[in-house]
């Protein structure tokens, strides 16, 4: 038996969109599917305006730029988190200052960024690792008292909720909390075209300029809406949004958004009964969901004792047809940014760097093979 850590799952219809798209003879970007599909992630998941990128690293870049980073701007980004999330900053010039995760999980310990602020803090990168939401109350908290601008990395988060202190029935998904919410639909994500992406632009402050960032700094997009005679080079930007056969490839999955969550978190569920015990017995800890957070099951994780007994796990797992992994070098001590680090200790993040260990989770794994990794895990801890 062979169990890849990831399959990108195709719910069957994206070739056919494609088709349709291809036939409409309009390829280039912010077409029909374009634009069914922003409209469709807005009015389901409430953010003010969405657009469209090639990857969530564009997303973050927009962000950045919207959020009028400067060179020697300092922007505060947990250090247990994907190149992307500083990288975007980082090239506007902004110093990155790294904050460590909650000891129970690798959420942007909230309690700890404020000690971080200075006169010349700009921006707040919450990452919602694994699709699980970070303390959004404090740091928007935070944000206003200091007057700072937040950009949710949701890059995980689709569909994941925060609920707020008091568990209101109604909480506010993800991404749609901050200044702006950024998205992947990267193959390895819960819903993908590929590579792809998305900004949510929540506070309109920002709609009309955000828009010209995303078609090369140009006012094209109201030009195409008949809002101007014509269009020229009005401001800073690039080329972010993508063509529209990803966009038709993106609507697909959106449409069977609803069957693929549904089927994930069985899955979640699965591996959390079947090793729960084996937690118990502590042998590793299991995910730990705040009470504010939902569980989009964008991934399982298990958060081993030491790096020691998580390469032994990885390699007997691997020895059985079962490829899990690890991921995330702390970002404070890498090679690019380790001599631009202030050398603060960040002990928690580098815990979950030598420690955590995802299982494999897609659309296509059966229930009978959690159980079968869950059995191989038992295997390596109880014989
Ligand atoms: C996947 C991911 C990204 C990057 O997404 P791309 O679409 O590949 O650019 C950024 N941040 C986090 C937390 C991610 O998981």
């Amino acid at each position: 038996m062979q169990i890849p850590f990831n399959k990108p799952y195709l719910t069957g219809k994206e070739t056919d969109y494609i088709k349709q798209a291809v036939e409409t003879g309009k390829i280039s970007g912010n077409g029909l599917f374009t634009q069914r599909c922003q409209k469709w992630l807005e009015e389901k998941y409430g953010f003010g305006k969405c657009l469209l990128t090639t990857s969530c690293t564009d997303a973050l870049e927009m962000a950045a730029i919207l959020c009028d980073v400067q060179p020697d701007d300092e922007v505060i980004v947990p250090s247990y988190t994907f190149v992307s999330t500083a990288l975007a900053f980082v090239r506007q010039g902004a110093k990155i200052v790294f904050a460590d995760s909650y000891d129970n999980n690798p959420n942007i310990d909230a309690d700890k960024i404020e000690s971080l602020i200075t006169p010349k803090t700009k921006v707040i990168v919450p990452v919602h690792y694994a699709g699980v939401a970070c303390d959004m109350e404090k740091i928007m908290t935070l944000a206003k008292k200091y007057d700072l601008m937040v950009v949710e990395d949701a890059a995980q988060g689709v569909d994941s909720f925060y609920r707020g202190k008091e568990q209101e029935a109604k909480g506010k998904y993800l991404g749609s909390i901050g200044h702006f919410g950024c998205f992947s639909f990267h193959e390895t994500k819960n819903i993908i075209s590929g590579e792809g992406g998305m900004l949510a632009v929540n506070d309109e402050r920002f709609f009309r300029r955000a828009e010209i960032i995303w078609e090369k700094g140009t006012n094209r997009a109201e030009f195409f809406r008949g809002e101007v005679n014509k269009y020229g080079w009005v401001d800073t930007g690039s080329s972010f949004l993508p063509s529209e056969v990803i966009a038709a490839f993106l609507w697909a999955q959106l449409e069977n958004i609803d069957g693929i969550q549904a089927k994930r978190k069985v899955l979640w569920n699965t591996y959390h009964e079947g090793l729960k015990p084996l937690a118990d017995k502590g042998y590793f800890t299991l995910p730990h969901i705040s009470e504010y957070a939902t569980n989009n099951a964008h991934m399982f994780y298990i958060v081993c004792r030491s790096l020691n007994e998580r390469s032994g796990l990885i390699k007997h797992l691997k020895e059985k047809g079962v490829l899990a992994v690890f991921h995330y070098l702390s970002l404070h001590s890498s090679e690019y940014y380790k001599n631009k680090h202030d050398g603060r200790e960040l002990p928690n993040c580098d815990r979950f760097a030598d420690c955590l260990v995802r299982l494999p989770m897609y659309y296509e794994l059966g229930d009978g093979d959690v159980k079968f990794i869950v059995d191989k895990i038992y295997e390596f801890f109880e014989k």
